[in-house]
This record gives C-alpha cells, structure tokens and sequence, in this order.
C-alpha cells in the first residue's frame, strides 16, 4: 500500500477519493482489501501536507453536502479531538506517563495471541504502518476488554508504528475505547460486528469465539478532565526577516498567515529518530517535497535540520517564527528551550484557533455548530481573516 507522502500525491489521491465519496457513508465501515472504501489520506492529513478543511470541501465540488455529509463529519472529527486536547494537554502528559511495559503484551504486539484477526491487524499495522478505523477499533477493543492489557501500551504500540500517528486522535481514541473519555461508555469486540463488516478473505476465524460474549474491563471512577489551557495568546508580531521554522506538524505554511511572511531563511526540521523504518521513510518523502515546496514558495535559502533545539544550538542569534506545534511528542521536544522562547513566535492558524475554541463540550455540540458555519459559507475562514497569535 502507498500512502501519499507528498502534496502532490495528496491532491492526486484527493482528487481519485471525491470520485467514490458518494459511497462512503454506505461503505465506510467495511473493511475490504486495499482498503478501497476509505480515502487512505490519514498520513497526509496529520502532517498537513493537505488541511482539514481543503479535504472536507473537496467533494463539494461533485457533490451536495448532505450525500457526503459523513465524510466531512469524520474530517472535523481529527479537528475536534486535536481542539479538545490542546484545550486539555494534561490528558497527554498522563498517558505518556502511564506507559509501562507488562507481561503478555509482546505477544500481542508481535501477532502471536490466540485471535487470528486480531494477529493479522498486528501484522498490518507494523508492516504497511497503517489500520482501517474500525479494525483500530476492533484491536483497541480486544487488547483492552479480551487481554485486559493497559491502554496506554497499546496507544503506544499503535504511536510507533502509524504513518498518520497523530497525539489527540489516537490517545483519545484509545481513551474512548477504554471508557475514559465518555464515562460509563467503552467499545466492544463483538464476533457478530466482525464478521458483517470484515471481507470474507480477511476473516480467518481462529479463536473468534473469544470475542462471543465479551465484557468491558471498566476503568474505576473516571473523571472528565478540566479545561485547563482556556486560552492561546494572540498577539502576533511577524518581523519580516526572521528565520521561518517549518515542522513536521504542519507541512504546508504556505496556506497559513505565514504564507505572505517574508523570512530571511527557511529551516526545515524532522528526523526518524524513535520511528519505526516505515514512519522515518514516509517522514522523509514529506520533507523532502517540503523543502522543494519551500523553496519555490519563499525564494530563500531552505535547510534541513532534525530538531528546532539542535538547529537553535548552532545558531543561538536567530529570531525563529513558526506555526505553533499541538500538544505531542514536537512540542514536547521544545520544552528545553524555555529561556528561548522571547525569540520565537509561534503562530496558530486562525482555523485552528476556530475550531479549538468550539471543541469545549461533546463532539455533537460541536459538529452542529461547526455545520451551520459551514452552511453558511463562514468556516472555512477567509484568507483576510488574518494571523493568528504567537506564545508558548
Ligand atoms: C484506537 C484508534 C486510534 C486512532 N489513531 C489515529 C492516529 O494516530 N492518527 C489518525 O490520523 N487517526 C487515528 N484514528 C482515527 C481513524 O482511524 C483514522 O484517521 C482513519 O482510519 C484514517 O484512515 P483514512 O484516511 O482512510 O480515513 P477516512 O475514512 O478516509 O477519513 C478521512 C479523514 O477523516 C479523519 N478521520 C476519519 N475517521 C476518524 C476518526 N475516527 N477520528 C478522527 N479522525 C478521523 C482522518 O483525518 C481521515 O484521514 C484512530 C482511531 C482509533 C479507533
């Protein structure tokens, strides 16, 4: 399987999804080899080599909004839960903390447990680097409630290897599976969903009848986690001159207020350290069609560098303006550079800023609300909407 790695291949394999998102909200669910009923731009997506919203309206163009209604539902959904997080980055802080290796995990992991489908989404996963939404269901599901492993091991298993490992949709995906993020509420591996929507040539089933009468492995009292970063800054001062820092949470600042800064230089950071073979090589396509993209987009010199700190180590007069990391592993590596941060500006995307501030309550609250913006031509906003605001 490929998955586009590039703008170009984004828009190419966008382009080929609009044709078939008449069907998705029939055929989502099933999973079918090749993964044919989905549109496969996950990787693309959380690096933002395409944004949300560029994704979402795609299939405006062939279709009316309510036929491809479930499509821009789950677009939002990545929005949504990115808002919710960053609304509440302790909830990242914890699960890192809460990764610990047990007894019996390995197996699993490694695809040798007693449920033959289970070991084949195990196998997929290390070996192509990505999972068809419900079979992340149907895994999550079954390493929680039938092995009664801990969810944050298996968030990390699933953090190594993703090509479209994105901190918010997959810890509180993970959460969501458990009962943690709707209290009272976990999801089932059921024998029954399996065999309706899993094809025929990938159900092999060998130990099934585990999944015949499954009960939930409740987590004891969870709370719902406080709001506890209410508010991002908003001034921003963009001095032209400055050093544009371009990261591998946001591919495509060309689409952002940065896309009219003029900046002295441009560096380009990400490395495959701690990723599996497969997420270093896709990560390297995209930076490279990044650099190429910048290059052409900005007319500077472009250079590549693994991380903003070892970059800043070696060129400590710099003013560095960025769009700012969400809450994740990234921004987690620049918590060092505390001292430094009077002379870098992170910028948030006004759409970001948008979407966050909507993301307080429940999805469906949400998603109404994002919905009439969308009806009524306001979301997504106009490119005078203006820069967002910088701060740590
Ligand atoms: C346990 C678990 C872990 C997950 N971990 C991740 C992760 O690390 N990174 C990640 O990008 N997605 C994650 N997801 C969400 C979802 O499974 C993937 O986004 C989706 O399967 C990607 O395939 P696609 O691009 O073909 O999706 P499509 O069905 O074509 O959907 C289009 C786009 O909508 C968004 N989307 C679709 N379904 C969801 C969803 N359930 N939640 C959030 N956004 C969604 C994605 O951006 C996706 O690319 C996880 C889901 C579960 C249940």
């Amino acid at each position: 399987m490929n998955f586009a790695a590039t703008r170009d291949e984004a828009l190419k394999r966008l382009g080929e999804f609009v044709a078939v998102s008449g069907r998705y909200s029939r055929d989502r669910n099933h999973v079918v080899p090749g993964h044919t009923n989905v549109s496969r731009l996950s990787a693309a997506i959380s690096r933002r080599l395409v944004t949300e919203w560029e994704v979402a309206q795609a299939p405006l163009s062939r279709y009316a909004a309510s036929t491809v209604e479930k499509f821009t539902q789950e677009v939002y959904w990545r929005s949504y839960w990115k808002g919710w997080l960053s609304l509440r980055p302790q909830v990242w802080d914890e699960y890192r903390e809460g990764v610990e290796e047990v007894e019996g995990a390995e197996r699993i992991r490694a695809g040798q447990g007693p449920v033959a489908v289970m070991n084949h989404f195990a196998r997929e996963l290390r070996e192509t680097g990505y999972l068809h939404n419900h079979a992340r269901m149907w895994f999550a599901a079954y390493w929680i409630h039938i092995e009664r492993l801990p969810w944050q091991l298996g968030a990390k298993f699933f953090e190594d290897h993703l090509l479209d490992f994105d901190p918010a949709s997959n810890t509180l995906s993970w959460r969501w599976v458990a009962g943690w993020q709707t209290p009272g509420k976990t999801y089932l591996p059921r024998r029954g969903n399996l065999e309706r929507y899993l094809h025929p040539d990938l159900l092999d089933d060998g130990g099934l009848e585990r999944l015949e009468n499954p009960s939930a492995w409740l987590p004891e009292c969870p709370e719902r986690p406080a709001v506890t970063r209410p508010d991002l800054p908003d001034d921003c001062r963009l001095e032209d001159g400055c050093v544009l820092w371009v990261h591998e949470g946001d591919l495509h600042p060309e689409s952002s207020p940065l896309g009219s800064f003029r900046p002295s230089r441009v560096v380009v950071t990400g490395n495959g350290d701690d990723r599996s073979a497969l997420q270093a090589a896709w990560l390297e396509r995209a930076l490279n069609d990044t650099v190429a993209r910048m290059q052409q987009h900005y007319q500077v010199e472009v250079e590549r560098a693994g991380s903003l700190p070892g970059w800043w180590s070696k060129n400590s007069d710099a003013a560095v303006v960025g769009l700012r990391p969400e809450v994740g592993p990234l921004r987690d590596s620049l918590r060092n550079l505390e001292g430094d941060f009077a002379r870098l500006s992170l910028v948030v995307r006004p759409e970001d800023r948008f979407l966050r501030a909507r993301a307080r309550g429940g999805f469906f609250s949400f998603w109404k609300d994002l919905q009439k913006k969308l009806k009524a031509g306001a979301f997504p906003l106009a490119a005078a909407e203006g820069v967002g605001g910088i701060g740590s």
